[in-house]
């Protein structure tokens, strides 16, 4: 039987190693570590899709209607990663810099404008490596002038639609060959706080699903793939409200034929 010690429980502050040592440098400081089991994939850069509440136990309900991503996890690795808050911007702080919220200090949008804490995109840049941020028009402001590509989409337009806008820019990112891309979907979260129950969900789901069939399909192997959730669904009926808070991480490479 193996020890309990051996059992090693993977966070959301582990993908921002695992992304730093895929590009070949090192963060200067983080609570994570490398997901090693997928060093042997040699891949070269780095993709980090964010799904907005994409908990681990509702990726396992939404898994049959989920087909593409449910093939990914298959294909790849699919690993149940602690939560490290029940919030958006704190969660996609920490996974952008692999450190826990009480060290990165980002609770809210305007810390995030303002915080010194570097995080993936701008040091993948300082390093030489052109970076691609696709996101929600507030959060990509952050990254104006300081990586190569910069996509904002307005969050006041229909959630199906900015999925949908999500996934035409972030194909079109990965056409200019970045090394590491930064993308988020909202679809999910926005039927969670619209209150559109069980059905809605599984709708915006299937949206973001055939999404990242796409974005998967127009990169190559040598691409490494982290899709994952920011929080499990903190609103409504589905909220989780007990231990343990995990998310679903699903790593795998692009699929293009070359
Ligand atoms: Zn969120």
């Amino acid at each position: 039987m193996a020890s309990h010690n051996s059992i090693r429980h993977f966070s959301q502050i582990d993908i921002a190693p695992t992304v730093a040592r895929t590009l070949g440098f090192v963060l200067p400081r983080t609570d994570g570590q490398p997901i090693d089991l997928v060093e042997s994939w040699g891949c070269k850069n780095a993709a980090i899709i964010i799904i907005d509440s994409l908990g681990y136990d509702l990726f396992m309900w939404l898994r049959p209607s989920m087909e593409n991503m449910s093939h990914f996890a298959d294909d790849g690795l699919l690993l149940r990663a602690k939560a490290v808050s029940n919030h958006t911007t704190p969660a996609i702080a920490s996974i952008l810099s692999g450190l826990i919220p009480m060290h990165h200090g980002i609770f809210d949008k305007a810390g995030a404008k303002t915080s010194s804490t570097p995080s993936l995109p701008e040091m993948a840049s300082a390093a030489g490596l052109k970076a691609a941020v696709v996101m929600e028009k507030n959060g990509a402001e952050v990254y104006q002038g300081l990586i190569e590509i910069v996509e904002g989409i307005p969050d006041s337009i229909p959630p199906e639609d900015f999925d949908r806008e999500a996934c035409r820019k972030t194909v079109q990112a990965i056409l200019q060959r970045p090394r590491l891309l930064v993308s988020y979907f909202i679809g999910i979260d926005k039927s969670v706080h619209r209150g559109l129950g069980l059905e809605g969900i599984r709708k915006a789901a299937l949206n973001i699903d055939r999404c990242i069939g796409e974005v998967v399909g127009s990169a190559d192997e040598e691409t490494l793939f982290i899709l994952c959730g920011d929080h499990p669904i903190h609103a409504g009926l589905l909220k989780r409200t007990k231990e343990p808070y995990c998310v679903a991480l699903i790593l795998v490479r692009g699929r293009r034929q070359s």
